[in-house]
């Protein structure tokens, strides 16, 4: 095993122990109240899980993608919104480690990193989601600072955040060439935030609109040069949509692991005098299981290695929608082999069910995932 392989392997030992100590006796009280798990936060910070991706010149971690895919994938076989926990904080900080500069780095990441600081990542609207480009959102020059005016929704940890990375036009007629990023600090007068979301599913995670009036940010607090903010914007989603599909081979994992787990104990494939005739959906979900997960890290390899000429968008997009639309059938197989049991909360598994809903849209929906999948194949040809 190479040092980097023992590295990684070490970061998924160290998510395999928190999640089984801290994680799973917490996941079901987490999504029966929907409350935020300040006391997961602090594990987490504790472990690093907050920081991973920061490099260590600024007090962070300095894992890679296949590491963050393995803390997020093992803490998901529990909790699927202490997953997104890890994976959020990464989607965050990723502008700032891409494209800030120096002295925004050193004024920012140390605090994300020893301060235990939440940030967030702000670019939906209620009239752009999809289609990130039609967002309203502006930052208007003035003298040593912008002002930055619009709404965003639907942003994870928003009412809890130390810190908010926000997208908006500093030139709209630029269209995607005119979006900058810019990171606010929580307290900036003029920002706020808005309703929270009740949620079906992920309902330990933090969702709120997030509204900005006026907003005074310094030109410093601009995240690289203006209209750098889609290829920021697309640079962390390519790292984080690996993230996203290890999260969703967690959920899938996690169903499967209980129902072999439990079925057995109590002899749940054995009713009605015989067996329930389940013993090829328990094959079909290993399968797909482990195709998932084999895309997953080869997706995460590819951004690790940082080939040149290879599709990465495209192989980080499969791994989203293919391990969250496998979580969402092995989810379901699974409630379903449980028959009335597995609509109960005595068991995880709606629960399961109704997380791996969530995670087929957010961060792209899949059908957004399938057309980045096919128009990259169209553009090769
Ligand atoms: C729990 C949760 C957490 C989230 N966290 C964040 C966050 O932290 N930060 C953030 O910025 N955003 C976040 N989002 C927003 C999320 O990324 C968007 O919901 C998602 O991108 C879809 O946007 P939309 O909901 O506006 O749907 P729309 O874009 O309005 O799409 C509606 C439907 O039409 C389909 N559709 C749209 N365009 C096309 C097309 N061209 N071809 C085919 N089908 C199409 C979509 O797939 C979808 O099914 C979160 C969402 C959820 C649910």
């Amino acid at each position: 095993m190479s040092d980097v392989e023992r590295e990684r392997e070490g970061w998924r030992k160290k998510a395999t122990e928190v999640a089984r100590g801290v994680v799973a006796p917490r996941a079901a009280q987490i999504d029966a109240t929907g409350e935020f798990a300040w006391d997961i936060v602090d594990v987490f910070a504790q472990h690093g899980f907050l920081s991973l991706i920061i490099p260590k010149e600024y007090g962070g971690m300095d894992g890679d993608i296949t590491s963050f895919c393995m803390v997020a994938e093992e803490m998901a076989i529990y909790c699927a919104s202490s997953s997104l926990l890890v994976i959020v904080q990464a989607v965050g900080t990723m502008p700032l480690v891409l494209g800030g500069t120096e002295e925004l780095k050193k004024r920012y990441l140390p605090k994300l990193a020893k301060e235990k600081g939440l940030i967030c990542f702000c670019i939906t609207e209620p009239d752009a989601g999809s289609d990130a480009a039609s967002i309203r959102t502006k930052a208007l020059l003035k003298d040593d600072h912008y002002l930055l005016n619009g709404r965003k929704c639907f942003i994870t940890n928003g009412g809890v955040s130390d810190l908010y990375t926000v997208f908006a036009f500093t030139h709209a007629e630029k269209k995607m060439e005119g979006i900058s990023g810019f990171v606010i600090e929580k307290g900036t007068l003029g920002l706020s935030v808005g309703k929270t979301e009740e949620k079906m599913g992920i309902r330990g995670s933090n969702t709120t609109e997030v509204i900005l009036e006026d907003v005074k940010v310094p030109i410093s607090n601009r995240i690289g040069e203006e209209g750098v903010g889609w290829w920021l914007m697309m640079r962390t989603l390519n790292r984080s949509r690996p993230a996203i599909g290890a999260q969703a081979v967690g959920l899938a994992q996690g169903a499967l692991n209980y129902l072999i787990q439990h079925g057995q104990e109590k002899g749940w494939f054995k009713r009605n005098g015989g067996t329930l005739g389940v013993e090829s959906t328990l094959a079909d979900m290993a399968v797909e299981i482990e195709a998932a997960r084999a895309l997953v890290y080869k997706a995460a390899r590819m951004m690790d290695e940082k080939v040149k000429g290879t599709p990465v968008q495209m192989f980080s997009a499969m791994s989203k929608f293919f391990a969250s639309d496998i979580a969402m059938k092995v989810t379901t197989d699974a409630v379903q082999i449980l028959q009335w049991e597995g609509l109960t909360r005595s068991h995880p598994l709606e629960r399961m069910m109704r997380d791996a809903k969530v995670i087929q849209i957010f961060e792209g929906t899949n059908q957004i995932q399938r057309m980045v999948v096919a128009h990259t194949l169209l553009k090769a040809k």
